[in-house]
């Protein structure tokens, strides 16, 4: 016969108490307790019909069949299978006093009898339906420290997980000792073991599951830690390197504006200019964008370096800069070309506007005087003034035209513009 399950255990615990409730009751009221008396209070309780399945035709033909005292033997079996569908779920201490009662509800010779041992299986049933409750809270016990450990490997599981960004070797490992611990209680549970020690088992895995955790726990917060300190020493050189590259550009920055500037006019310097000269001719040539060139040289400058010093000189230079530049447009290009020579780019500009734009600032440099220590420093430029032209092919062929024409503006008396 196999295990009882613990739905025959609730049926049969149901029953016997229906049983005992039926049978005090007789007593109670002094019922004489004859077959059809204890039949019908017998079938009108729901769980006797279903334990004797009492709709199939064998039961029906044998409740009918009670009514008669010639069937005591009837009766008999039928107690007889009440108490042996208990035996299964008794425990082996009560063995003999199951064993007794029934050799003894067997011996009954008449129905008086049977029912003389009523207290007996009351006592019985009794005993049955305690044990079926201490079963019942033992499983209800275990279920519940099941389900406490559960949610505790549950917790630690979770925070496990949150805890863990890269650990993929880990997890495998983990899951694997998991599914062994698993397996292991499967395989156990098929051997159909006792209570007791299906809750140890299932207690002693719970713990080993428990302690695997917690030890992969504390293995995910190493790594976390390791991780962590990876990081930031990485943001550290992350943040050295960043500071380095800023200051390199800043480094690079600075020495671009001393490759192509003047530092005493801070103007484009002859470098700068020989590059921009030759990105407009190419333009020139390729879309056909006109330009011309002014070249400004200071008249006898040498003249006021002896009269008036160098630096005073200096500073002349830096203010017919700053008077040049107030005649020229933004898109206008001015570049020291050395000494005291200046030269202009104007792109978009042909020979004659370019001229108005060369006479207007030779005016105005020839107009206001320069102060220098309370003396007026007479300044005057010469120009010389080109278009390009399509036999322009280098920059050299266009720069010394316009250095003819300040030469003759030289020599035609200095302080004027020669367009060449
Ligand atoms: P010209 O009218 O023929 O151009 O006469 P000039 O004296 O200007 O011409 P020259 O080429 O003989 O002399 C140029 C002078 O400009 C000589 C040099 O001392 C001076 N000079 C060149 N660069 C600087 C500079 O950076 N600062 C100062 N103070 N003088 C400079
Ligand atoms: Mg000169
Ligand atoms: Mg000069």
């Amino acid at each position: 016969m196999s295990e009882p399950t613990l739905l025959d255990l609730e049926r049969a615990s149901k029953f016997s108490r229906s049983l005992i409730r039926i049978l005090k009751e007789f007593a109670e009221r002094n019922r004489r307790i004859t077959p059809t008396s204890l039949r019908e209070a017998l079938i009108t309780e729901r769980i006797l019909q279903e334990l004797l399945r009492y709709d199939s035709p064998e039961a029906r033909k044998a409740l009918a069949e009670i009514d008669s005292s010639e069937h005591l033997q009837g009766f008999k079996a039928l107690f007889v299978e009440i108490v042996d569908s208990f035996n299964s779920i008794i425990s082996r201490e009560y063995g003999e006093e199951f064993s007794l009662l029934r050799t003894q509800i067997e011996a009954c010779r008449d129905l008086e009898g049977l029912l003389s041992l009523r207290h007996r299986i009351v006592a019985f049933l009794h005993l049955c339906e305690q044990q079926v409750a201490h079963q019942r809270a033992q499983y209800t016990g275990l279920f519940a420290e099941i389900g406490r450990n559960l949610l505790e490997i549950e917790g630690k599981f979770q925070a496990s997980l949150a805890s863990t960004q890269d650990s993929f070797q880990h997890n495998t490992r983990f899951n694997s000792l998991l599914e062994g611990q698993m397996q292991d209680i499967g395989q156990f549970l098929e051997g159909n073991p006792d209570l007791h020690k299906l809750r140890q088992f299932v207690l002693a895995k719970l713990e080993s599951i428990k302690s695997a955790l917690e030890k992969k726990r504390r293995e995910d917060e190493q790594q976390m830690a390791e991780l962590n300190r990876h990081m930031s020493m990485l943001l550290q050189s992350l943040h050295r390197m960043r500071n380095e590259v800023e200051q390199a550009h800043r480094k690079s920055n600075i020495l671009a504006r001393q490759v192509y500037l003047d530092p005493l006019t801070e103007v484009h310097n002859r470098r700068a200019f020989e590059r921009r000269i030759r990105e407009e001719l190419s333009r020139f040539h390729r879309y056909g964008q006109r330009f011309s060139l002014i070249l400004i040289d200071a008249d006898h400058f040498k003249r006021i370096n002896d009269q008036f010093g160098h630096r005073a000189g200096d500073r002349c230079l830096k203010e017919m800069v700053r008077r040049i530049q107030k005649v020229l447009r933004e898109s206008d290009f001015l570049a020291r070309y050395g000494g005291e020579e200046f030269v202009v780019i104007l792109p978009g500009t042909d020979g004659n506007a370019a001229f108005s734009t060369g006479e207007r600032l030779r005016r105005l440099v020839e107009k206001t005087g320069f102060l220098y220590r309370d003396e007026t420093i007479p300044l005057t430029v010469s120009l010389g003034i080109t278009e390009v032209r399509e036999s322009d092919r280098s920059p050299e062929k266009l720069f010394e035209r316009v250095d003819r024409a300040m030469y003759t503006a030289k020599e035609s008396g200095r302080n004027r513009s020669i367009l060449g």
